[in-house]
């Protein structure tokens, strides 16, 4: 396995699998990451997102190895979209007593199959793991209308989807809009990297990935995030797409101040 296709432990009994894709920028390769997290309590364990479909054969093997012959309880796809939830066939099959759980409301249209499988989590609905609680949250910053986030009591982590990815200190792909990064930067926590994003390479992701954010002030939305951060403590923030955040206050200002350009129109 690939040091990109390597899961890495976050936490006690939280995992960051996934793998990463690979982007063409100017002259140089770069990486995004399609990450999914798993998180095992003393009774139950959850996946947060499916992964790639192209990464489904390193996802199962990662899951194995994560779980250690425990059965996969709950798959929580954030929301319906291929990087998200792509590898739900795959997964419910492999794991024939794992429920899906979350904003489910269209999900039988895709996998009518499955329908005794879905069931339907609101944004303040809990899931005791044993020892650890998961919580799903509104996902204050997302691009459907059923996304949600959620959180471990646990580690103290939240999970954001496509909320909270920036790019680093590398050339943009020419017509990606992904938060990229460089091999050899993969599965880094955002503490861990060179440099921290500038506010530029923050929006730059934003402006792009979460187009609907030109036209909407954002304010508010990271005024109900930072009421989240009060509530909850947060050691940790996982975006789908992003290196994993351990800086929680630098990178929200970094963030809010980001989609404030976009908003301003200042970045395109
Ligand atoms: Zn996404
Ligand atoms: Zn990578």
């Amino acid at each position: 396995m690939s040091a990109a296709h390597e899961a890495r432990l976050i936490a006690d009994g939280v995992h960051w699998l996934g793998g990463c894709l690979v982007a063409n920028a100017p002259g140089q390769e770069v990486h995004y990451h399609v990450s999914a997290y798993l998180v095992v309590g003393a009774r139950a364990s959850i996946l947060v997102d499916t992964g790639d479909p192209a990464h489904l054969p390193v996802v199962m093997e990662q899951l194995d190895t994560a779980l250690g012959g425990r059965p996969l309880d709950y798959i929580f796809p954030t929301h319906p979209e291929i990087p998200h939830a792509g590898n739900l066939p795959g997964l419910l099959e492999r794991y024939p007593s794992a429920l899906v759980v979350g904003d489910v409301r269209d999900y039988l249209l895709h996998f009518p199959e499955y329908e005794d499988r879905f069931i339907s989590k609101a944004a303040g609905e809990c899931l005791d793991l044993g020892g650890r609680e998961f919580r799903f949250l509104t996902a204050f910053i997302r691009d459907l209308e059923n996304t949600l986030w959620g959180y471990d009591s646990g580690a103290g982590m939240l999970f954001v989807s496509d909320g909270f990815s920036y790019i680093h200190d590398v050339p943009a792909p020419e017509e990606d809009d992904e938060p990229v990064h460089l091999p050899g930067q993969c599965r880094m926590l955002s503490g861990e990297m060179p440099v921290p994003p500038t506010v530029e390479q923050a929006a730059y992701g934003t402006g792009r990935a979460l187009y609907w954010t030109k036209f909407v002030d954002v304010v508010p939305a990271f005024e109900q995030v930072r009421e989240t951060l009060e509530a909850l403590p947060v050691r940790f923030v996982g975006p789908a797409h992003g290196n994993v955040i351990d800086d929680v206050e630098g990178m929200l200002m970094t963030s809010l101040a980001a989609h404030r350009q976009v908003y301003e129109g200042r970045v395109l």
